[in-house]
């Protein structure tokens, strides 16, 4: 788990305005703030919010810093509206019903010092960054999972959190887990634990932009993932990580069946719960499909596909294992969803996933864990004839058996595919 590029925050300078705001930050005196940012115009540059957001949050200095950012972009904006054609304006990235400037306010303030509406200094005071092309990134791309300053920016006027970046990614698009920088990795509990809370802390704020408007479906970027694929790819990584620590962490608790397994393996997981909706959308999605082609998917990937293809790769236990919690977590006896997970093509993407790992076959989508535009549509793409045919059987077969539960169908599928594996090495 990484976190996103952010900006830097090294500012090494005491006689710059943005040091002492940084320093003020650290230190949690909001004097000291106010008379930099009120009486001496001090920058509040890109980087300056995501530090107050992430590394020093008492939420009564993130307010302060919020209260003026935005104060300065309404600002900004109205001197905009009275100077620049509505058609600049639009070209700008400037919305007709928005009352503070969030993404557009660099190329505002380029565009307003150009006709010298605004001098060298006011320059300074409205843009968000020295650097051109990362300083048009949305705010919201500066807090993480830090939920409690998402409502403060919300609360200030940064309504749209769906507004896209300069190469069509939207936050929700590109939020990382948390990092697990101060977890102990040699303890396999306390690795648990960090995981469990870092992967809820993602989906919680992933689930509050979609609740406050940000798009699942949008095409971001030249593959045209939408969010639902990057959010079900970090969701299959950590979910294979979480429950390979969790194993881990039971060695020794004397578990004798598969069954005792699954069911440990499912209590522990239970914090994840608050925020299945999120993953049950993802995982009965119809569509659209990103732009890469690979034989996982027979065609471009769906964001299940991505999901299950990143929990089997990164599987340290066996899938069945790993498919049958998967199963018990978002598709709990009695739910609607546990209707689709037996009738309908959920199925697919599982026995898709399963049969590609197995037949040891090469992704070319971005499961490829390769560069994103190395891999883009016509560029090695392929499909595998002998894996769509045993993915059919395994359909029809699991059909037949009428019943079972996935899981244990997996064991036999799994014995099957061996064969099928060891066959066509032969052929
Ligand atoms: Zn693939």
């Amino acid at each position: 788990m990484t976190e996103p590029n952010q900006p830097k925050t090294e500012v090494t300078d005491p006689d710059t305005l943005q040091y002492q705001l940084l320093d003020a930050i650290r230190r949690k005196s909001s004097a000291t703030m106010r008379e930099l940012l009120q009486d001496k115009n001090a920058p509040i540059h890109r980087a300056t919010v995501h530090f107050a957001a992430s590394e020093h949050y008492p939420e009564y200095v993130f307010q302060i810093l919020v209260k003026y950012l935005a104060k300065r972009r309404k600002a900004l904006l109205k001197l905009a509206r009275e100077s620049l054609p509505p058609e600049q304006l639009e070209s700008l990235g400037v919305l007709p019903q928005q009352n503070v400037l969030d993404s557009a306010a660099a190329p505002v303030a380029w565009a307003l010092k150009a006709l010298k509406v605004i001098d060298d200094s006011q320059f300074e005071f409205y843009n968000p960054d020295h650097v051109w092309l990362s300083s048009a990134t949305t705010v919201w791309s500066l807090v993480g999972c830090n939920l409690r300053a998402a409502h403060v920016l919300h609360e200030a006027g940064f309504q749209n959190v769906d507004e896209v970046d300069q190469m069509g990614y939207s936050p929700l698009a590109v939020l990382e887990i948390p990092s697990l920088m101060a977890t102990d990795h040699i303890n396999g509990q306390s690795l648990a634990s960090g995981l469990s809370d870092a992967l809820s802390r993602y989906l919680t704020m992933c689930s509050w932009l979609r609740d406050h408007g940000a798009s699942m479906t949008r095409g971001c970027g030249l593959a045209q993932a939408t969010p639902m694929h990057h959010i079900g790819r970090r969701f299959g990584q950590c979910f294979a990580q979480l429950v390979g620590a969790h194993c881990y962490a039971f060695q020794g608790d004397g578990i004798k069946t598969m069954d005792g397994v699954i069911n440990k393996l499912t209590d522990a997981l239970s914090p994840l719960k608050p925020n299945i909706a999120i993953l049950q959308q993802i995982a009965v999605n119809m569509g659209p499909c990103d732009l890469y082609l690979c034989a996982c998917a027979g065609g471009g990937c769906l964001a299940s596909n991505t999901m299950l293809n990143e929990m089997v790769k990164g599987a340290p236990v066996p899938m069945n294992v790993l498919i049958a919690v998967f199963q018990r977590i978002i598709a709990p006896a009695g739910s609607t969803v546990t209707k689709v997970f037996q009738e309908q093509w959920i199925l697919r993407p599982i026995l898709r996933a399963c049969t590609f790992a197995c037949l040891k076959l090469r992704h070319s989508c971005q499961s490829a864990s390769l560069e994103r535009f190395r891999v883009m549509k016509g560029e090695g793409g392929h499909t595998d004839d002998y894996m769509e045919q045993l993915v059919a059987l395994g359909e029809r077969l699991y059909r037949e058996k009428g019943g079972l539960a996935m899981w244990k169908f997996i064991i036999l599928w799994f014995e099957m595919l061996e064969h099928a594996a060891r066959d066509r090495n032969y052929r």
